[in-house]
């Protein structure tokens, strides 16, 4: 029996199963698990609005974030309510709410009707649909809906939209 080839295959496979652990390891930290209950009860105080404003591709990526350890404060349609909600649910009674945030929650959008073209351009951009209006006539903001998140103004060609004090 040849023992240095045994010991090499042997040396071989643990190098191997070393590896292949370190890198399910790095994956892990890379990409967070969807871990059922927790993320499930942080999605469900997310707003759902899919607007992408926290940095991750939608409420659902958020949460898992968040349940992975990412600050709680980076959701501008949740304002501080979403924040506290947060803090309660995963014990950070130490969390800050981000100055941000405060500022979009107290703000909304207006459109400045005297100078609205009526293209429509801005409806498909608001997430929680808070515009109305049709093509080739005015548009206006329902502010009870709006959540201050400004994504609507980008898309306006003649910048008629504004923020204002809620
Ligand atoms: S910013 Fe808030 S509402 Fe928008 S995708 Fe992120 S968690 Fe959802
Ligand atoms: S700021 Fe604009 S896009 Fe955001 S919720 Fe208000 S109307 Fe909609
Ligand atoms: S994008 Fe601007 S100009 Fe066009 S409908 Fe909206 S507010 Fe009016």
């Amino acid at each position: 029996m040849d023992w240095s080839a045994i010991v090499t295959a042997v040396s071989l496979i643990v190098a191997i199963a070393a590896a292949c652990g370190a890198a399910l390891a790095w994956a892990a930290h890379v990409w967070p698990r969807d871990d059922g209950p927790l993320v499930d009860a942080i999605d469900r105080l997310l707003p759902q609005i899919q607007c992408a404003q926290c940095g991750y591709p939608g409420c659902r990526p958020y949460a898992m974030a968040i349940a992975d350890g990412a600050p709680i404060d980076r959701c501008p349609p949740g304002g501080e309510p979403v924040v506290r909600a947060l803090a309660t649910l995963l014990g950070r009674s130490e969390q800050r709410v981000d100055p941000q945030l405060a500022k979009f929650s107290d703000r909304v959008a207006r459109v400045d009707e005297t100078r609205c073209i009526g293209c429509a351009l801005c409806l498909p951009a608001c997430p929680v649909d808070a515009i109305v209006g049709a093509p080739q006539l005015l548009h206006t903001v329902l502010i009870e809906e709006c959540t201050g998140c400004e994504l609507c103004m980008p898309p306006c060609p003649v910048d008629c939209i504004v923020m204002v004090a809620r």
